[in-house]
């Protein structure tokens, strides 16, 4: 797999700026394979949206001893979603980068 496919499969395609992404998927063999099989795990993910799951307790316990106080932080979810925020913007600034530098290498080389 190439460093763009893989910045390509990190990058949301809602990211502003994206659009250079979005012309390099449409004509990669490679992420239109990825694209495809993230909609069929995305379909059948989608397919058991009523399933309901009972944590053991057990493990939940584990899970909310490793969380700590929720004291002041907001709901977990919020937590979540802005860590979740935070590593999209980290993947943006490194997408970025990493698109810059191949930009460099490609004006280099040609000449
Ligand atoms: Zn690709």
């Amino acid at each position: 797999m190439r460093s763009v496919c893989r910045v390509v499969a990190f990058v949301p395609d809602d990211l502003p700026g994206s659009r250079l992404l979005g012309r390099h998927r449409a004509t990669c063999l490679t992420c239109q394979a990825a694209d495809a099989r993230r909609r069929v795990l995305l379909r059948e993910l989608a397919e058991l949206r009523d399933e309901l799951l009972v944590t053991p307790a057990a493990v939940h316990l584990r899970v909310m001893a490793r969380l700590g106080s929720q004291e002041g932080a907001g709901t977990p979810s919020r937590r979540i979603a802005r860590l979740f925020r935070g590593a999209i913007a980290a993947g943006a600034i490194g997408a970025a980068a990493v698109l810059g530098g191949l930009a460099r290498r490609r004006a280099r080389a040609a000449g």
